[in-house]
Formats: C-alpha cells, structure tokens, sequence
C-alpha cells in the first residue's frame, strides 16, 4: 500500500492508473477505521482496479464546540487495517494542504442539508460538500463510496454530484453493526460501558417503529411516538431529534406512510452524540 500525503502526487498516481484503462475508487474516511469503513473498502476493491482510502478529520465539518480536537487519530492501527485489506493508496492529505492561508471557497447544498443533523450542527454539511469535492478533485475517481449510516450525507454528497456535474458515481452502502444493533461508528470509542450498555437502544426504537408499520400502523406521528417511547425508557440518553422524513428530499412526514420513509435519530449518551437511521417499508 502506497500512503501519499500531497495532493499533486495523489492526482498523479490516480492519473497514471487510469491512463492504463484502471479504473479509480474512493472512500473519505476520518480514520479511527472499523468493520462499517472496511465494509465500503471491500467493496470499492470489489468495484474499482485502483483503491484509495483519503484519511483526513476535517476541521470545516466540525462546530466551534465539537470534538475535533479529542477526534480519535489510531494511525498505525488504521494503517494495519488498509494493509490487511489490501488496499492500494492511503491518502492522508495534510490539512495546510487542503485549507491554505486565505482559503475562501464553500460548496452549500441547499434543501437537504437543512433538517436533521444540518439544523443541529449548522455548517457541518457545508464542511463536508467542501472536503468530498476538494477530494474528489484531487484523487479524481470514477466512483466514491458511503455509508448509510450518514444518510443525510449520502443525499447531500448525491445532491451535489448531480447538481455540479461530478464525473463520479456516488456509491451507498448499508450500515454495519455490532452484534446487539449498534450502529458502528468511530465515536462509539468515546462510550463509557454504562452508555455503550444502553447505546443499542437508538436502533431498537427504530426497529420498533418498523414493528409498529407492520402491525398496520401507517400514522407518521404515531410512528414517531413509538420510537420516541422506547427512547424515553432510557434516562441516560438525551434526544437530539427524531424524525420520519422523505427518504429523497429529506422533509418532515406528516400524513399517513406509504412505501418508504426515512427514521432518523440523533442522540446524546453521556456527552457522546450518536446518529442513526432505519428505512421504513411499509409494504403497500
Ligand atoms: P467517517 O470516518 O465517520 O467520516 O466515515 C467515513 C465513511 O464511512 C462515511 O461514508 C460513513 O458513512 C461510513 N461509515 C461510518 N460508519 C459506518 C457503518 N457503521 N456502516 C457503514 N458505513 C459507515
């Protein structure tokens, strides 16, 4: 496995391998790799002839009050990971290099980046836009691949391809958990064992939203109601949000559900801030 750090030589290298007829892949990661990461890498080496990981904690996504600073940074244990996946090129741009001196440019993507988590961290997803383009131009590969687990992500990430003509397939690839349903996620690090020991109960709520549905609930509050009611059984967790939305667009359900609707939670346990999210189908 090559790891690059500058920008010029990562588009060099990825310009080299498809000038071979090889095509490229990409997984942004912030590091601190688990099996939800080696999930998306196995399947862009599945996908693509040349792979890269770009590993980078993006100062632009995180708040003025976040946890950039603590963020977990397990180089070697990440590096061991990619080797043991057999993957091609670890990017790991350094940050001066991808936000210089007097850097002034933001991508905004409008509509849905607004609800859910971008109403909770205003500028996260600007952030986000900002670095996966700035990524994608430097490694320039046919495909990128994303975790489910960030739903709204992958709809801010697919928003912004379409709308400026990215040549690059936006690959979504479905959450990886832990045996009792936690969602995995780099932040599950931070849980103490007594909020790791309730942590599970962000996905049991939604699945029993699921439950509900196919019990023949099809009310969008009622829906809402019974997640928020499992939630409620567990004073350790603070809710940020939980909502039924447009699987697309994003905006709130209201009416009676009918095919697919997105539940989307965020929560706090212990001061650790946990997202998740389940696609109802309703059946009908
Ligand atoms: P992060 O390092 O948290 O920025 O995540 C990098 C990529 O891995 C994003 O596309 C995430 O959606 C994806 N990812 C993180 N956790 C999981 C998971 N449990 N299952 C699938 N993909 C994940």
């Amino acid at each position: 496995m090559r790891i690059i750090t500058k920008p010029e030589a990562m588009r060099e290298a990825s310009r080299a391998a498809r000038a071979t007829g090889r095509t490229v892949g990409l997984v942004p990661t912030m590091g601190a790799l688990h099996e939800g990461h080696a999930s998306l890498v196995r399947r862009a080496r599945g996908e693509c002839a040349l792979t890269v990981v770009s590993l980078f904690v993006n100062p632009a996504q995180f708040g003025p009050e976040e946890d950039l600073a603590s963020y977990p940074r397990p180089f070697e244990a990440d590096r061991a990971l990619l080797e043991r996946l057999e993957c091609d090129v670890l990017f790991r741009p350094d940050p001066a290099d991808v936000y210089p001196a007097g850097y002034r440019t933001w991508v905004t993507v409008e509509g849905v980046a607004e609800g859910l988590c971008g109403a909770a961290r205003p500028g996260h997803f600007r952030g986000v836009a900002t670095v996966v383009l700035k990524l994608m131009n430097m490694v320039e590969p046919d495909a990128a691949y994303f975790g489910l687990k960030d739903y709204q992500q992958v709809r801010v990430i697919g928003t912004m391809a379409r709308d400026l003509d990215l040549a690059c397939r936006i690959v979504a690839c479905p959450t990886v958990r832990e045996a009792d349903g936690l969602a995995m996620s780099s932040r599950n690090a931070y849980l103490a064992p007594e909020d790791r020991a309730v942590a599970p109960i962000l996905h049991r709520a939604l699945r029993a939203a699921q439950e509900a549905l196919d019990g023949g609930e099809r009310g969008a509050a009622a829906l809402v109601a019974r997640a928020r009611s499992v939630i409620a059984t567990e004073p350790r967790i603070a809710l940020e949000y939980l909502d039924l939305v447009d699987p697309e667009d994003l905006t709130p359900l209201t009416g009676p559900v009918s095919g697919r609707a997105l539940l989307a939670v965020a929560a706090r346990i212990g001061g650790t801030r946990l997202i998740d999210n389940l696609l109802l189908e309703s059946g009908t």
